[in-house]
């Protein structure tokens, strides 16, 4: 991004955060990551859905529901080692509030982690992290099955790895059943049509659960946003609204070793 449309988007940020609130008293939306309250989030993504992005800590839907669901699930009671791929801001903040966590987070792009890592060849030695988070990243990687055969590799026989990746029941009218992937596709443009995004490889359907399965995974689905009342969905914007949702973006998978 330009460094003009920088400054716009965050003072548009700020004018939404601070500014828009005071005319509009509507506090029906409250962000559960930083506190925020007001009439609505953002608009975010190449849709603009509506009611996403917090215009105060940059957390989306998806990112409001890992908040509450690790805030819930996490131990604090005992040491653990965490591991967090292509890291979101908001929940490096969170990993890092708790003094039982010691944390390291990766990306392939250096500039983007702590540490630089190739998901298909960690460095790390066999069992070293409990809790390995790993969200939106597999979307993005052409041999997902090694990749996910490495996060098991590095877990810890009582460790659990959060993976977790969009999943679609359709896509442009078309139902699909099974994860569609097409390595002929390369040109961005053309994954952007075929992927729905410029940098995916694939779609998933459902069967991602399989594909878990088969590199060795017990897996769990914790269909943690149904636990959850409806007034706080609302309130937190769980949910994505857009003609990409699908049900399966409140759930999360829970994966361990065999
Ligand atoms: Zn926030």
């Amino acid at each position: 991004m330009k460094l003009k449309d920088k400054i716009i988007k965050k003072s548009d940020d700020l004018y939404q955060a601070y500014v828009y609130p005071v005319f509009n008293r509507k506090r029906t939306i409250s962000c559960p990551c930083c506190g925020w309250q007001g009439p609505a989030f953002l608009p975010h993504g190449l849709e603009k859905r509506p009611n996403s992005r917090c215009p105060k800590c940059d957390s989306l839907e998806r990112f409001r529901l890992y908040y509450l669901y690790l805030k819930k699930n996490l131990p604090t009671d005992k040491q653990l080692n965490v591991l967090h791929f292509a890291p979101e801001k908001i929940i490096t903040k969170f990993f890092k509030k708790y003094a039982n966590i010691d944390y390291l987070s990766v990306d392939l792009n250096p500039a983007k982690a702590m540490q630089q890592e190739d998901i298909t060849q960690l460095s790390f030695k066999d069992q070293t992290f409990d809790v390995v988070f790993c969200s939106h990243v597999l979307e993005h990687i052409p041999d997902d099955r090694k990749a996910m055969r490495e996060l098991m590799r590095v877990l810890k026989p009582a460790g659990v790895a959060y993976i977790l990746v969009p999943i679609m029941d359709s896509y442009k009218g078309k139902t699909i059943d099974k994860t569609y992937e097409d390595f002929s596709i390369t040109d961005p443009q053309e994954r952007e049509s075929a992927f729905g995004q410029h940098d995916h490889v694939r779609i998933y359907g459902r069967d991602f659960k399989e594909r878990l399965e088969e590199a060795g995974f017990v897996v769990t689905i914790d269909k943690f946003v149904e636990s959850l009342s409806t007034d706080q969905a609302e309130r937190f914007a769980l949910m994505p609204k857009n003609s990409f949702a699908n049900e399966t973006d409140g759930w999360i998978y829970c994966c361990r070793r065999s």
